[in-house]
């Protein structure tokens, strides 16, 4: 057993571990990180990326249709699922080596091993058995999917972790959530070719997000044959003949190749030894941490999903790069946890920032909407059902736009392009001060002149 001395232990080697690793390095730390899985992490290895590919995959369908509109006559095409898998493997391979070659490049130590805490100071590697000691330690593990309670058949219920690998293409599959992860990958199995039926025990898909995207997503998912069940949950997944049997709460039971459970995940911190550093977590169980990400242990920090305050790639390397700058660059630097621009990478996509119309009529006293749905261009000549959804959400009395809606091709990249006039508190004056780009969809963005409604809350009694 070996005995060493950091400045800085990162345990997890994801988005944000590997950036504050990075950073704290460049100041002139000594850097070792621990990874007992892949360096890269779940957005890299098992999560954005390799997701982004599948829908990147999926979107070909409506292409091919489309083409013959624009007078393409396109051999029936044919999709091939090994091949898609075995191309998105090798692309996360080079990603990971790019990490760990950047990591190495920075003078960081990438250690492969699980490493928890003994003490506050101290970590093991359990792969060697060494002990390290740390000045500072930075915990950045991520989340985990949670698959719910504990219903008859769940070993047969996958995540969206095994969905990256399966060795056969589901022609049936029973997706449960209504969140980013089960959404996007209705689309992604739907464009394959997949008969997918999303199951969601509420009212409406994407809770939290405004409801006009949810109606809009929801009609347009249905529009392309997925099948949405609300108000329901599977109650159990029985191993058939030909497949798996779900019961549904509602009594009614489907047959399907594969269940995958996108019921949310839960920071993983299991095991980790925190209770021997004295770290403490919050009532939803997540690491507990102040604005600078410093846990209750004064010299011990934490990034990223694992505490739970908003999970998303960008912000836990945001978080990252600020708790390294701080420790060991002698900057002081928070982050800004408001107006986070997001995507959902369904089909269409969604692209979202600031205020839903309910959130901003509870906060101001007078709110303004712009709102227009329509049918892309390039869908007309295509003959394709399909609308596009604009909405703004706008402060009535300073004029300030305070959210942005769009469900549409490219909303993802739009809404990056907006949310810097967001973040801006640009007004709608501004936005109306902009020349459009025609033809574009962006450009009704800077178009939409008319309120669709205003509210002015009544005073109270
Ligand atoms: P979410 O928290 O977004 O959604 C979970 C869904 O599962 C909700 O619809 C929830 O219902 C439902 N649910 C939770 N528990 C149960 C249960 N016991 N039985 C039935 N349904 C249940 O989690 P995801 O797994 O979709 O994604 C995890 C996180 O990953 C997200 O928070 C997101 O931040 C991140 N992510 C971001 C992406 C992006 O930026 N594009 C892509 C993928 C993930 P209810 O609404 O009622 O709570």
């Amino acid at each position: 057993m070996a005995e060493r001395d950091v400045d800085l232990f990162v345990i997890g080697g994801g988005s944000g571990g590997v950036r504050a690793a990075r950073i704290a390095a460049s100041h002139g730390a000594r850097v070792m990180v621990a990874e007992e899985y892949r360096v890269g992490g779940t957005c890299v290895i098992r999560g954005c990326v390799p997701k982004k590919l599948l829908v990147y995959a999926s979107r070909y369908a409506d292409e091919f249709e489309d083409a013959a509109g624009y007078g393409w006559t396109v051999p029936e095409p044919s999709f091939d699922w090994p091949t898609l898998i075995a191309n998105k493997d090798r692309e996360i391979a080079r990603l990971e080596a790019a990490y760990a070659a950047n990591l190495e490049r920075s003078k960081v130590e990438i250690v492969k091993s699980r490493a928890v805490l003994e003490g506050p100071h101290e970590v093991r590697l359990l792969a060697t058995n060494d002990l390290v000691r740390a000045r500072h330690v930075l915990i950045a593990t991520g989340g985990w999917p949670h698959p719910g309670a504990e219903i008859a058949g769940i070993e047969h219920v996958i995540s969206s972790n095994e969905a990256f690998d399966l060795k056969e293409f589901p022609k049936r599959i029973l997706i449960q959530g209504g969140g980013y992860i089960a959404v996007e990958f209705a689309g992604i199995f739907n464009g394959l070719g997949s008969e997918v039926t999303l199951v969601y025990r509420k009212d409406n898909i994407l809770r939290g997000f405004d409801d006009d995207v949810r109606e809009h997503l929801r009609a347009e998912m249905t529009k392309r044959g997925i099948k949405i069940v609300t108000h329901n949950i599977v109650e159990s997944v029985e191993k058939v003949d030909h497949g798996l049997c779900v019961s549904l709460s509602d009594h009614e039971s489907l047959t399907v190749d594969q269940v995958m459970f996108a019921t949310g995940r839960r920071p993983n911190v299991a095991g980790l030894g925190l209770d021997k550093a004295g770290v403490h977590l919050n009532d939803k169980g997540a690491i507990k941490v102040d604005a600078y990400s410093r846990t209750t242990v004064p010299h011990i920090y934490a990034v990223g999903d694992v505490t739970d305050r908003v999970n998303l790639t960008p912000v836990a390397i945001r978080e990252g790069h600020a708790f390294a700058d701080t420790v060991f660059g002698g900057k002081d630097i928070k982050v800004d946890h408001s107006d986070i621009p997001t995507a959902v990478f369904s089909e269409p996509e969604v692209g979202v920032i600031g205020l839903t119309e309910a959130e901003a009529r509870n906060r101001f006293d007078r709110v303004d909407i712009y709102k227009t749905s329509f049918r892309a261009m390039k869908y007309t000549v295509a003959a394709r059902d399909t609308r596009s959804f604009f909405k703004l959400v706008v402060d009535g009395t300073t004029d300030r736009v305070v959210g942005c809606h769009i469900v549409g091709p490219e909303a993802g990249e739009m809404i990056q392009l907006v949310g810097i006039a967001v973040k801006m508190k640009a007004t709608k004056a501004d936005f109306d001060a902009v020349m459009a780009v025609h033809p574009t969809a962006a450009e009704e963005l800077v178009t939409l002149r008319e309120k669709a409604a205003s509210y002015v809350r009544e005073a109270a009694e």
